[in-house]
């Protein structure tokens, strides 16, 4: 199957999943996650209509958004973020989804972002496991940080973003559900920050389901990540 292939055999499933939650597909935003695959590969899917790429690690995303840098497109940063290296990411991400520790706001309230450019859009990532290494803030530490980027002029709160426990932990559906809990919990402190990042190759019926506004789906279009690396 052809990239162009899977891109559109996407698309038509996520308008089925959509319409089943009686939502349209005018809410959603396709996140396509192109981590360990080429800048040729972004090409690619530019032609095909994509603007919005997804990346997870720093160094990568950087030399990739350097090579398309001719291209009108729009970098999400999902991955964990170091504080040392967030200054750098706001160079060329339009959006990070991972905000899960006020240090990392902290180090972002200085940023010069390049002239012109909006306030990043900002996503606090919740963890919805109980293990710390997964990223994510705890659900009790969002609000403090959801405020906490409310007063950086950098950065414009959008909402929250998670990634679902293992399916042996916990099914999508109740994870997700208390996402969309703790969405409405940030709704209160700011009523715009209504954007739920969540929804990959594997659980995205179950996100659209519950509220999602912005799906990463990687493989499913890219195809197998290459390998070893
Ligand atoms: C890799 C990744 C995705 C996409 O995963 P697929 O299963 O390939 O769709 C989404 N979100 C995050 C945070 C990722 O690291």
């Amino acid at each position: 199957m052809t990239v162009a292939a899977r891109l559109a055999q996407m698309r038509e499933l996520i308008a089925d999943a959509a319409s089943d939650a009686s939502r349209t597909i005018d809410e959603l935003t396709l996140v396509v996650v192109t981590k360990f695959h080429s800048a040729e590969l972004v090409r690619e899917l530019h032609r095909l209509g994509v603007r919005d790429f997804g990346e997870n690690r720093h160094q990568e995303a950087m030399l990739k958004a350097e090579e398309v840098s001719d291209l009108d497109l729009r970098w999400h940063f999902i991955g964990q973020l170091q504080t040392n290296k967030a200054k750098q990411a706001s160079q060329y991400a339009h959006a990070i989804h991972s905000i899960d520790r006020a240090r990392l706001v902290t180090s972002l309230v200085g940023a010069s972002l390049p002239t012109d450019a909006p306030p990043i859009e900002a996503f606090v990532q919740v963890n919805l496991t109980e293990d710390p290494a997964r990223g994510g803030a705890a659900p009790d530490d969002v609000e403090a940080i959801a405020v906490q980027i409310l007063e950086t002029p950098n950065l414009q709160l959008r909402g929250v973003m998670a990634v679902a426990p293992l399916p042996e932990e916990e099914s999508p559906e109740s994870a997700f559900e208390r996402l969309r809990g703790i969405s409405e919990r940030v709704r209160t402190i700011e009523p715009t920050a209504s954007a739920i990042s969540a929804g990959m190759t594997h659980d995205y019926r179950e996100a659209i389901a519950a509220g999602a506004t912005h799906l990463r789906i990687g493989s499913a279009i890219t195809g197998n990540r290459p390998s070893a690396r």
